[in-house]
């Protein structure tokens, strides 16, 4: 009896970190191919009002390019004493620059002298297969640091701890924030719905 084909998706992300943390979890039989390995390297532009919306124009985008099953991510970190800001705005927190150590500084400043430091970084995957839209949401409970503190990871990880830690994601290793992480969860919910799709 011959094996199944492996199930091959295009992840629609530029961010080498994202695929790295995602390849992570992979299971055996599931390929993951990155814009990174397509070469393809233009913006693209997330205009949406909310990361669900964000991640269906970026999957939207690459699925009618390539014509091939693939899914995107989009995070946003919510803040509560911000009334869950920086949300939809996280990576522009601070301009334009998507500067990680710009919007870290911004939210440190934004939360001095504040007592509840909770928050929640909240990925949404959006998948499409075979031109079906599906979308998974991971959430990751913690709280803003005092000041920042390690250097693994990337964006926002020196200034997050992780509920049930004392460290920051960025003083993790990779295996165990990709144990912990949002889009860890929501891309474990994506691959068990692949497994059961794709032939
Ligand atoms: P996007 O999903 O790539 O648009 O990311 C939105 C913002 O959240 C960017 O500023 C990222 O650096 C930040 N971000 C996304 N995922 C993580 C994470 O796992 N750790 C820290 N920051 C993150």
């Amino acid at each position: 009896m011959s094996r199944p084909g492996p199930k091959k998706l295009i992840f629609a992300t530029q961010n080498p970190n994202k695929v790295h943390e995602i390849k992570l979890k992979l299971g055996e039989g599931i390929t993951i191919v990155s814009l990174i390995d397509l070469n393809y390297t233009q913006d693209i532009e997330e205009h949406g009002e909310t990361l669900e919306e964000n991640a269906l124009i970026k999957a939207r985008k690459i699925y009618k390019l390539y014509g091939q099953n693939c899914f995107s991510e989009d995070t946003g970190l919510e803040v509560f004493a911000l009334n869950n800001a920086p949300g939809v705005h996280t990576a522009r927190y601070a301009g334009e620059e998507k500067s990680a150590e710009a919007n870290m500084d911004l939210l440190l400043k934004n939360l001095e002298h504040q007592a509840d430091r909770s928050a929640q970084f909240r990925a949404v995957i959006a998948l499409i297969i075979n031109g079906k839209e599906y979308l998974f949401e991971g959430i990751s409970q913690g709280k803003i640091a005092e000041r920042k503190s390690g250097t693994h990871g990337f964006g926002y990880d020196p200034i997050f701890i992780p509920e049930g830690y004392s460290q920051t994601f960025a003083e993790l290793d990779k295996f165990e924030k990709a144990a912990l992480s949002h889009r860890s969860r929501a891309f474990e919910k994506l691959v068990a719905l692949i497994k059961k799709t794709i032939e």
